[in-house]
């Protein structure tokens, strides 16, 4: 071994500061971080409660319905005239969900239906999981695009927020769609895209489940690839200094700042050939981010009073590493700590400043958090309701713990993302109101005119869509 080179993964340099031994002198068993099932709502006069994956919000629906096909499911719409909601993977934290009448689930829409190998096209089942569509591409010679930081929300679902990932140079999920079937409230069956029926396309493509119901999305692809993922942890200044190039000359990138601390971590993507992909795979750096914070967020869940030196050593423990592999298994973590988030996506131009002032604003407001703040960068789109309207953005995520308070801190957060014009993501967690949206969104009233054309009596608005569309 070439001793000069050696350099421990995180888990064992944290081990080797002597962390993971406090954490198990303290007798440490679950708490915050541990990979829990949340302790979920009960049944209430025998309706069973429905929730999402976070548990911050819940609902108890008087009908659930799984449409077998397009036919039943026009039919249940002509047939019907109550309050209906369409449900993904249930991974939204915002109340885009819940209803106590029909809960509508897509799950028998499912799978690759149609190839283009040509246009690199592919047509899929609205509730096809991203996960599942890896493998069938990867058979195929294909790849998708960009993908978010997880891969197992529903398509519809994740298309119904503008759900996106990092890289300047690549839109949200959204601005793949190239072609959608919905069907609205009356059961009439639209087909979508930028030659026919183009405006309902613009406004459905991120549709906050307001429209109609989605049964199948046509999304472009590109040819299969392989990806290097480089990620180091380094001194604030350091990092802030590095991030505009990095935005630039690399395919994806993203950083984690980590509150109370004078670090961030920074991540970087690269397209790779098979054959180093191949070389590099087995000699990779294979230590775990993730299970850092796990071991960190144990320590200072069970003694808070050790956050402030936790938080400034354990950063310097953490070596630079590195990933390679093909597109799918490089994409998609898996997220078992479960926490609520809010998300805003600022003007690009101005996302490292509104990244400082949220790290900042934690350490001056001493606000009790240790969960890192996520920062990536999305390439503007035309999509009526997008966060990327017409506008390359800069998205910022706060977190908290399942079980902690989130929303003292996201206030404080929401009052910095509004001086730099931010547009909440519509999954997550956010405060705004329809007055607020109609100044964010150039589309608005067009919007809201579609929507009321294909939904006349509002079948589709549960109480938080009240608040964003109240006529
Ligand atoms: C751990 C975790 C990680 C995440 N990472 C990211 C990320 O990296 N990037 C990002 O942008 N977001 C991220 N999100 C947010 C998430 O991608 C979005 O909230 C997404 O919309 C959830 O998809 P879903 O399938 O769970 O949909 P749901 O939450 O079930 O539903 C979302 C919306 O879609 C509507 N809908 C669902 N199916 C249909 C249909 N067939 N027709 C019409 N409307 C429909 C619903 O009515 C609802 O309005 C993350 C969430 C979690 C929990």
């Amino acid at each position: 071994m070439d001793i000069k080179n050696f350099k421990l993964t995180r888990r064992q340099t944290l081990k080797a500061a002597g962390i993971s031994a406090v954490a198990s002198a303290a007798g440490m068993t679950g708490c915050s971080s541990a990979p829990e099932q949340v302790s979920g709502p009960v049944p209430i006069n025998g309706i069973m409660p429905w929730s999402n994956w976070s548990g911050n919000q819940v609902s108890y629906p008087a009908e659930r319905t799984r449409p077998r096909n397009i036919d039943a499911l026009a039919k249940l719409l002509k047939e019907t005239d109550g309050k209906i909601r369409a449900v993904g993977a249930g991974h939204s934290f915002s109340g885009l969900v819940p209803t106590n009448e029909t809960l509508l689930s897509m799950a028998r829409f499912r799978g690759i239906s149609h190839i283009n190998k040509e246009t690199k096209e592919v047509t899929a089942g609205a509730g096809t999981r991203l996960a599942a569509l890896g493998d069938e591409l990867w058979e195929n010679d294909l790849g998708m695009i960009n993908m978010p930081d997880i891969n197992t929300q529903a398509l519809a679902g994740a298309i119904a927020t503008s759900t996106h990932g990092t890289g300047q140079k690549f839109g949200s999920l959204s601005s793949f769609v190239t072609g959608l079937t919905l069907v609205t409230a009356a059961g009439e069956v639209l087909k979508c895209s930028a030659t026919e029926n183009k405006d309902v396309f613009d406004a459905a493509r991120c549709n906050i489940g307001s429209l109609g119901i989605i049964t199948d999305i046509t999304m472009q692809m590109r040819d299969s690839y392989y990806l290097k993922e480089r990620s180091e942890m380094l001194p604030i200044d350091e990092a802030f200094e590095k991030m505009e190039e990095l935005r630039l000359a690399k395919r994806h990138f993203e950083a984690f700042g980590l509150p109370h601390a004078n670090h961030v971590l920074l991540i970087e993507f690269d397209e790779i050939s098979k054959e180093e992909s191949d070389a590099k795979q087995s000699e990779a750096e294979s230590g775990d981010a993730y299970e850092t914070f796990r071991t960190l967020a144990d320590v200072i869940d069970t003694m808070p009073f050790l956050r402030g030196a936790v938080m400034s050593i354990a950063p310097r423990t953490v070596g630079v590493e590195e990933k390679y592999g093909p597109w799918n298994k490089i994409f998609g973590n898996v997220r078992d700590m479960r926490f609520n988030e809010m998300e805003y996506t600022v003007p690009a131009e101005d996302g490292l400043a509104c990244f400082r002032e949220v790290l900042e604003t934690i350490k001056k407001k001493d606000i009790d958090v240790i969960f890192p703040i996520e920062y990536r960068y999305i390439k503007e789109d035309d999509i009526w309701l997008s966060q990327f309207y017409k506008r390359p953005g800069a998205a910022i995520s706060v977190h908290n713990f399942h079980d902690k308070p989130y929303m003292p801190y996201f206030a404080e957060m929401e009052a910095i993302f509004d001086r730099y014009q931010g547009r909440p993501h519509w999954g997550k967690v956010h405060n705004k109101t329809e007055k607020e949206f109609a100044a964010l969104y150039p589309k608005w009233e067009e919007f809201k005119k579609l929507r009321q054309r294909l939904d006349p009596t509002r079948r589709f608005i549960n109480e938080h869509l009240e608040n964003i569309f109240p006529v």
